[in-house]
Order: C-alpha cells, then sequence, then structure tokens
C-alpha cells in the first residue's frame, strides 16, 4: 500500500524491541558482540552498506538514530540521511565534504549568518575560496561561474530577507558546470518542498527547528543523493558529529506531528500577516504573501505550503523605538532559533553581513517566528507594542 508522508511519519519507527509505539532510547558507547567473528561480519555489512539495525560502536549512531534516519529518509527522498548534533553541524560537514583545496564555492549572499562565517574565516584555511551571489539575480550567479567552482550552496528562502530563488535554474548551471549543490531548506521543510527531488545533491534541515517543535532538543540532518554519498560518508565518520539517542528521540517525537503544526504555523502566520501589512508603520512584510511579487512566484512554484518565520521592515527614526517594541511584546519571547510551539520576535542588522541587501536610511528588521498561540492573542499584543515605534 502507498502510504501518504502524514500516515508515513506517525507509523514509522513502531519499536520491534521493546513493542511499545515509540522507539527505545538506547544510549550507547561500546556494543558487545557474541565473537570476534560476529563484530568482522558486522563490519563488512558497514563496509558495503547492507542494512543494519544496529551500529558496532555508539559514535556512529544507536538504535534510536537508525529509527530518525528512516523518517527523515523517507520525507526527503533520500539515497541516506547523515546524523548531527546540531543543524550547523550538518552545515559544516556539507563543506568540509564537498570541498577542497584550490576549489570555490559559491553561497548566496543572504544564508544564515554562521554559514557566511564559515565560509569567511574557515574555508581560507583550507585555500577555499567562497564568492556570494546576489540571490535576486541568477545572471550574477552564472558570471561568477569558473572552472573551479565545486559547490553551490544555497539558502531557500534568505535568512531574515526572505528572498526566494528560482532553484531549477541554480541546478540547471550547475548540472552544465559539473558543479555539486547544496540546499538549507530548514524553512520550508522537506515537508513543503523536497531540494532533492528537484535536483539538488544535497538537502540540509536544522532538525532543532520544526522537526523537533518544542524548542528543547538539537539536531541536524543531511540528506545526500546517490553521487554525493561516498564523499560525504568518508568526512562524516572522521568528523565525529554525533546525534545522542536522547535528542534522536526527542525529534522523532516532534516529527510525528510535523505536518499538524506546520498547516497551524501557517494559518496563524497567515492571519498575523493579513495584520502586519495593514499596518502604517510596517513598510513592508518579508513573507510571500502578495501574489503578484517574484518572491511569491518562486514560492508557489516550488513549496506546497509556509511556515511560521518572517520578518517585517519597519520604518522608524528611531532604533530606540523598535527595540523598545520587541521589548514590549508580552507573548513573543526574545531569543534565537525558532521553530517551536512558541512565538518569538528579534531584532536583526544583517547590514554588515550583506554585499547585496540595500537598507535605506531608518530601516529596520524584526523576525518573527508565529507560534501556536491563539492568533487573536497575538495579534492583540503587537497591537500593542506597535504603538512604540516611532
Ligand atoms: C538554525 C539554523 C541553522 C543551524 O541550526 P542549529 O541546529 O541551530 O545548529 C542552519 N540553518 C538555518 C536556516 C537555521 O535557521
Amino acid at each position: 500500500m502507498k502510504k501518504s508522508i502524514s500516515t508515513i511519519i506517525k507509523h514509522s519507527s513502531f519499536s520491534k524491541i521493546n513493542r511499545s509505539a515509540n522507539p527505545a532510547v538506547v544510549r550507547a558507547s561500546t556494543i558487545l558482540f557474541d565473537s570476534m567473528q560476529e563484530l568482522a561480519s558486522h563490519e563488512k555489512k558497514i563496509l558495503l552498506d547492507k542494512p543494519i539495525t544496529h551500529y558496532a560502536y555508539g559514535r556512529y549512531g544507536s538504535q534510536t538514530t537508525i529509527e530518525l534516519q528512516k523518517i527523515v529518509k523517507e520525507l526527503e527522498q533520500a539515497h541516506h540521511v547523515f546524523l548531527h548534533s546540531t543543524g550547523f553541524g550538518s552545515v559544516s560537514l556539507a563543506f568540509m565534504a564537498l570541498c577542497q583545496s584550490g576549489d570555490e564555492v559559491l553561497v548566496g549572499d543572504n544564508v544564515y549568518y554562521p554559514t557566511r562565517e564559515i565560509t569567511e574565516k574557515l574555508l581560507p584555511k583550507y585555500n577555499i575560496k567562497t564568492k556570494y551571489y546576489d540571490p535576486n539575480n541568477i545572471k550574477d550567479l552564472e558570471s561568477k561561474i569558473t572552472k573551479k567552482t565545486k559547490l553551490i550552496f544555497v539558502e531557500n528562502p534568505g535568512s531574515i530577507t526572505f528572498e526566494f530563488q528560482d532553484l531549477i535554474e541554480i541546478i540547471k548551471l550547475a548540472k552544465k558546470n559539473n558543479i555539486i549543490t547544496a540546499m538549507d531548506n530548514t524553512w520550508g521543510t522537506p515537508l513543503y518542498f523536497k531540494p532533492l527531488l528537484l535536483g539538488f545533491d544535497v538537502s540540509i534541515s536544522s532538525a532543532t527547528k520544526y522537526f523537533s517543535g518544542h524548542s528543547d532538543a538539537m539536531g541536524g540532518t543531511l540528506a545526500v543523493n546517490k553521487k554525493t554519498y561516498s564523499k560525504v560518508k568518508f568526512c562524516d565518520k572522521l568528523l565525529g558529529s554525533r546525534l545522542s539517542a536522547d535528542e534522536a528521540y526527542l525529534i522523532i517525537r516532534g516529527i510525528r506531528t510535523l505536518d499538524v503544526r506546520l498547516k497551524a504555523h501557517y494559518e496563524n502566520t497567515t492571519k498575523i500577516v493579513n495584520f502586519l501589512k495593514k499596518q502604517k508603520k510596517i513598510k513592508e512584510v518579508l513573507y510571500p504573501h502578495k501574489p503578484g511579487s517574484k518572491n511569491y512566484k518562486m514560492w508557489k512554484k516550488y513549496y506546497t505550503g509556509a511556515t511560521g518565520l518572517l520578518s517585517v521592515l519597519i520604518k522608524a527614526k528611531s532604533k530606540a523605538s523598535v527595540l523598545k517594541f520587541v521589548n514590549k511584546l508580552e507573548l513573543f519571547g526574545i531569543g534565537y532559533s525558532w521553530g517551536g510551539f512558541e512565538s518569538l520576535a528579534i531584532y536583526h542588522d544583517v547590514s554588515k553581513s550583506r554585499n547585496f541587501y540595500k537598507f535605506e536610511k531608518n530601516e529596520h528588521l524584526v523576525r518573527i517566528h508565529v507560534g501556536l498561540e491563539d492568533s487573536k492573542d497575538l495579534i492583540a499584543d503587537l497591537k500593542n507594542s506597535l504603538k512604540y515605534i516611532k
């Protein structure tokens, strides 16, 4: 029977070990074998990529992480999924595994700030050069491709500024020039967009966000196609970033309701966006909501849904008054990360980490995560705080 993904994420990984509806949390470093021969044959199975129920050593994972790998593999329609202790662990592995000395990488100008730090500060140590491309201009990307370009790293939509790119055009250019493509897909999750099915070689999600969904666990997933599997496997093993069984358990528990939660985030966000776009103090809502806009068209072309993260562009003479707007919100917590059940707001100054995004004078960005609270309460809270903006 062909099952829908909503069913798969609920039913996958029913435990055969303890008969509970959920997998057991298997914490282990040492794994015991009956004999040296059994150990050797197990190692051989792993080497040949045969299906296994457990690893030979805890660093590579446990029964619990294998269950999470299975679920994410279905979600991503991947050849294989690697798990890491944070989303950022997955991002850095992509660069370390896919590039080497002498290579060039092309990175969207609007990537998550720590990703930019890797390319600015870590990759030069290994003689890998980064060029940033304008996410709103495919010609700019094309003009920066050289014979040395090994990887194009895309984050879609862009961090904080939420530009949506014409992804298939990027893939076409990459294929033509024999370049590997990786996408950070944390915003949309593989429920709403599957990068590998479109033609990306690598798809990354911070499992800390919507997969876990409860702001109490961290993890990262890196899904690969056949072409990149061996390269990534090699580095994944040697760099030693491992997801614990406890975090894997929490992420599995979160993923069970990914579809239901995302639908609720989307419904709430639509209501909040409809309120925000009518506010005079808000110049623009950075979210795919205007049918005539490029961002909306590109979102519609690739995604089957939208999630709860957006930014508002505020025009105000006083930065202090925008900070006050954020501080006075009662239901929106101030803090990093997002994707949990709760609403968040944070002031971001991205002007120093962008080459292409042009800020006008007196423009301020506040990033908002719309949680699962009652939207009427959230709107009342926003309305109350907006009055502080001057
Ligand atoms: C949070 C985030 C990451 C990093 O994930 P962590 O789990 O916090 O390490 C990477 N990319 C994007 C787009 C993110 O939002």
